[in-house]
């Protein structure tokens, strides 16, 4: 078994780990760094996979993240083992890897749905650009989609397959699509937009179980005993974080599911390892040192900056307010800051039904979330007032 050491250590192939690749040579940092990825492909951007690279209009290549040449990058490599103590790695390929400093971005994974049925062809889950291949295969020849769940995996995905001809259901527990995270107003806005463009929109109900005949899903039950046809299915039901390999270290794990870090994203009790991304679980400053934990392509981006900063000395904490973006196609598009778990009043500006509006979320009038459609409104002034917990007046 070979041995060796780095400088900077990035454990998983995802945004977060790539940006803290970059942003540490942006800062001139002249160290070793190391990025191991599980995957096949190197770093990529996700939100593509619901998107342009499900419809055809982006390519692998568009969706490849760029890294300075003498960033060294182990592609279809595990980190099998952590010592957070002793500071060293062990890898799939049976190296051992000590390092200086290291950064944990293993991300997260998709959950299953547990009913039955879930074995029949033609079901599939997205998350990595090869799941976004085998679907497009499939959904080749096929006629009717259900897509099951009602946030932006599922919306987007019954968007793009909409664009591609298929005649599209969305089947979602809620009332409204993306009510959870945004409210039933801004749901209700979802679901005109989607139905707009004939995806038939079925809130407030469970998916019972598939059904095919042969080895084939050919319809989706749902509870009371609805039967929707289903050529193939689009599971976008959440995610958990994977924090395997935490685990396993002894890292704390938080109430969230996420690995516990203080605001300069340090991980409890491992000297000189960070986290960031989807297993981030940290005291956030601009939420009043409230833990939070954010599944977003941007949040996780500025949390690998913070990581880069933070592993060449600066002690930085992670004062940035969370960002998301999705885009319906090229029907509707919205950007939020937040996050909101819960607010007690919604004020509207803008034109709703005209999909450029602000909608802004407030709990005992002070501003804890904003969303922004079709280009309205003032992202940056959300974003200072959640952090300074200000008012709209
Ligand atoms: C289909 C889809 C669409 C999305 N659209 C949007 C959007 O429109 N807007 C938005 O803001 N966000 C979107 N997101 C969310 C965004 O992509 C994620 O928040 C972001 O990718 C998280 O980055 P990450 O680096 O934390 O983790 P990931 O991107 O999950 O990367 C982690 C990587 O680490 C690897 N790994 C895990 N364990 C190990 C190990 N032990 N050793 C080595 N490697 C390991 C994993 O295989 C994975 O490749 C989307 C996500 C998906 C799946």
């Amino acid at each position: 078994m070979s041995s060796r050491r780095v400088d900077h250590l990035l454990i998983g192939g995802g945004i977060a780990s790539a940006t803290c690749a970059q942003a540490l040579r942006e800062a001139d940092a002249t160290g070793s760094i190391l990025l191991v990825a599980r995957e096949l492909d190197p770093p990529y951007h996700r939100p593509p996979i619901t998107k342009g690279y499900l419809g055809g209009t982006e390519t692998k290549d568009d969706t490849l993240i760029e890294l300075p040449d003498d960033v060294e990058v182990l592609t279809r490599t595990s980190v099998m083992a952590l010592d957070p103590v002793a500071k060293t790695v062990t890898l799939s390929n049976k190296e051992t890897v000590e390092y200086g400093t290291a950064l944990l971005a293993t991300g997260a994974m998709v959950r299953r749905l547990q009913i039955d049925g879930v074995h029949l062809d033609g079901i599939h889950y997205l998350r990595a650009l090869g799941n976004a291949d085998s679907l497009i295969e499939d959904a080749e020849t096929v006629e009717s989609v259900v897509c099951v769940g009602g946030s932006y995996i599922g919306c987007e995905s019954a968007a793009t397959l909409t664009m591609l001809g298929k005649r599209v259901t969305v089947v979602l527990l809620e009332e409204e699509p993306m009510e959870r995270a945004f409210g039933v107003q801004v749901g209700q806005w979802v679901r005109d937009v989607l139905a707009g463009h004939g995806i038939q929109v079925v809130g407030n109900v469970e998916v019972e179980r598939f059904e095919g005949e042969g080895e084939r899903v050919q319809r989706v039950v749902l509870a009371g005993g609805r039967a929707l046809d289903a050529d193939l299915v689009v599971a976008g039901v959440g995610v958990t974080p994977d924090v395997m390999l935490a685990r396993k270290a002894g890292l704390e794990i938080g109430e969230r599911g996420g690995v516990r870090a203080d605001a300069q994203l340090r991980a409890h009790g491992a000297d000189g390892l960070y986290v960031a991304g989807d297993i981030a679980e940290y005291d956030s400053p601009a939420h009043g040192g409230a833990v939070i934990r954010v599944e977003h392509e941007e949040h996780a981006v500025a949390q690998g900056r913070t990581v880069a900063r933070n592993m060449l000395g600066a002690g930085a904490e992670h004062t940035d307010v969370p960002y998301f973006f999705s885009d319906l196609a090229d029907w509707a598009s919205f950007e939020y800051v937040g996050p909101a778990l819960a607010w007690d009043d919604e004020v509207l500006e803008g034109d709703l039904a005209g999909g450029a509006f602000t909608v802004w979320y407030l709990t005992d009038g002070k501003v804890v979330a904003m969303l922004s459609a079709g280009g309205h409104g003032d992202i940056e002034r959300g974003k200072a007032l959640i952090a300074s917990g200000g008012t709209l007046d």
